[in-house]
């Protein structure tokens, strides 16, 4: 599945927030956002008021970025929410946050959702047990995801893991870590209050809803 490959900074800058796509980067002073409050290019300096389009689009276009989604893929997502009973926008952010590349990122074993994917995508992830290297593979409530055996080594993850207990914050109350056995499990769908991303998801339906 094709990705975004720039610099991930001058997508916050664009964004003018914070999405923490870099990992401990992010919580560091070299955040580009903390440096650099304009936009990027040569106009970024200049503000502009922006119309209800464009505050539509800020807000999806932040939202596919926090994920990494590309556009044809998010659209797809955001129908399939669209299709079930609920409130569409928390719909779309339960199902970006049930993806496997989220949830390995969520459990702690990457500094960002760049580097969870790395981590699907290399084969150190088995999910009920099976090799699964697809970071949009969406979970259900009761899936364990394990780290390979052999990956448990692996300098990144092991920092990852480290940085997640020294920063406190650990897998959310929808997930269950388990360290002996370097295995997690979702307990629940993620609720919205379990969902903290500096978006708004009500402008996306709007937006898609034109
Ligand atoms: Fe870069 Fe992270 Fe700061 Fe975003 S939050 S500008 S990715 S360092």
């Amino acid at each position: 599945m094709a990705r975004y490959i720039g610099p991930s900074c001058r997508l916050c800058r664009r964004e003018s927030v914070k999405l923490y796509l870099k990992g401990d980067r992010c919580y560091t002073d070299k955040c580009a956002v903390d440096k650099r409050k304009s936009a990027p290019g040569q106009h970024g300096a200049r503000r502009t008021k922006l119309s209800d389009y464009g505050n539509q689009l800020r807000e999806k276009q932040k939202l596919r970025r926090v994920y990494g989604i590309l556009e044809k893929q998010f659209r797809g997502m955001f129908e399939k929410a669209a299709q079930r009973k609920g409130k569409t926008g928390e719909l779309l952010l339960q199902g970006l946050e049930l993806r496997l590349d989220s949830v390995v990122y969520r459990l702690g074993l990457a500094a960002s959702r760049n580097g969870a994917r790395q981590v699907v995508r290399h084969n150190h992830i088995l999910v009920n047990g099976k090799r699964l290297n697809i970071p949009s593979a969406v979970l259900k409530v009761g899936d364990k995801v394990t780290l390979a055996e052999a990956s448990r080594n692996m300098a990144p993850v092991l920092a990852a893991l480290e940085s997640t207990k020294r920063e406190g914050h650990g897998a959310p109350a929808w997930l269950k870590w388990d360290h002996s056995s370097f295995t997690g499990e979702v307990l629940a769908k993620p609720a919205r209050e379990d969902i903290s991303v500096p978006a708004r998801e009500q402008m996306v339906v709007e937006l898609y809803s034109k």
